[in-house]
């Protein structure tokens, strides 16, 4: 088992969401690709002195690392937004600003607060050291540096900076598998419209929004005509793309702010918010009007040789003042519809 699988059985138990739903997540898991395998780690080499710099540039460029040059604490502030080293090696002595207030000011951005940093201290002594420690340095090495110690301390704190890329590169797929989850766990999965779950939520804070801010919403609900006889003489693979091909209908012909549901079967829900009924009666019949009109595989096989919808609204606060009563109205309109002779919409009685 690698890491990936892991995260994979941590998010399955977590989220308690169906198990198919998570081969499409896992694979976009995968494993973490190791960026300093491929690549020589960049080095930035902070010093005010010309030969020093050259120095421990000569050195790690035997190492195969790549390094990048400041000759101050100011350039060294700019170079890290660019660069993004994967470590500093950070001049104590330099004028103006120092070393020290140098390291302060790179692990506050946002760029280098999480690259390490090792001071180069011409000075052994200890207080310098506690000073760069207050000041976020991680390590340190002396100068005259010995070539074995620096590569030592160098490769540790890469070690380090790896596994902390590492870590927040697995954090950011799980962010990103998680919203992924989300969705799917609100999701319809044959219409890719909002399932009854998330209708739910919806249209309750809908009322309770409406209820505090004293305006009005409305609710859609309608269903297929004759879908059984549909299925029946064509199959469900036929009747899926009947369900699909409304979906996309809905979800194109409504505005963004408006909520479209597969509420179950072949019914379908949308949510209408700061919608007084005259207006969701337009939008109702135009959904009617748009199904009627498109021209489904089959259709002639259908009484009236079309597929066609029958329509029931009910509006905040006329048609209901609860979840319940709402959904119950649009519902009892809609049965109305259906004995009306189908292929309409219905926005009064019956509530
Ligand atoms: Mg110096």
């Amino acid at each position: 088992m690698n890491e990936g699988s892991t995260c994979f059985l941590y998010l399955t138990t977590g989220a308690n969401a169906p198990l198919f739903l998570f081969a499409s997540i896992y694979s976009g898991l995968g494993s973490v690709k190791n960026n300093h395998i491929n690549h020589h780690p960049k080095i930035l080499v902070v010093d005010d002195i010309p030969v020093n710099i050259q120095l421990l540039q000569a050195f790690l460029a035997t190492q195969n690392y790549k390094t990048f040059i400041a000759r101050n604490g100011e350039e060294a502030l700019q170079q890290v937004e660019t660069v993004e080293p994967d470590l500093i090696l950070l001049d104590v002595m330099m004028p103006k600003m120092n070393g020290f207030e140098t390291c302060r000011q790179l692990k506050k951005s946002e760029k280098a607060k999480y690259t390490p940093i090792i001071m180069v201290t011409a000075l052994n002594e200890i207080e310098s050291k506690i000073r760069g420690i207050e000041a976020g340095a991680d390590d340190f090495i002396s100068k005259p540096f010995n070539k074995l110690e620096l590569l030592a301390r160098v490769r540790s704190l890469l070690r380090v900076k790896m596994l902390h890329d590492q870590l927040q590169e697995k954090i950011s797929q799980l962010e990103r598998a998680k919203e992924r989850l989300r969705e799917l766990a609100l999701t319809d999965g044959l219409t890719g419209l909002y399932n009854y779950r998330h209708f739910k939520d919806v249209l309750s804070m809908e009322v309770r929004r409406a209820e505090r801010h004293r305006i009005s919403f409305s609710l859609i609900m309608f269903d297929i005509d004759y879908f059984k006889q549909y299925n029946d003489t064509h199959g469900h693979l036929a009747g899926d793309k009947v369900l699909q091909g409304i979906a996309s209908l809905v979800s194109n012909n409504i505005r963004k702010i408006d909520v479209a549901a597969r509420y179950g079967g072949e019914e379908f829900a949308v949510i209408l918010p700061n919608t007084p009924a005259a207006n969701a009666r337009i939008v109702a019949e135009k959904l009617r009007k748009l199904v009627e009109q498109f021209p489904f595989e089959f259709q002639e096989t259908q009484p009236n040789n079309r597929i066609t919808i029958s329509v029931g609204v009910s509006s905040y606060p006329t048609g209901g003042r609860t979840f319940e009563t709402l959904v119950a109205c649009a519902d009892k309109r809609l049965y109305l519809a259906k004995a009306r002779g189908k292929n309409i919409v219905v926005d009064e009685g019956g509530c």
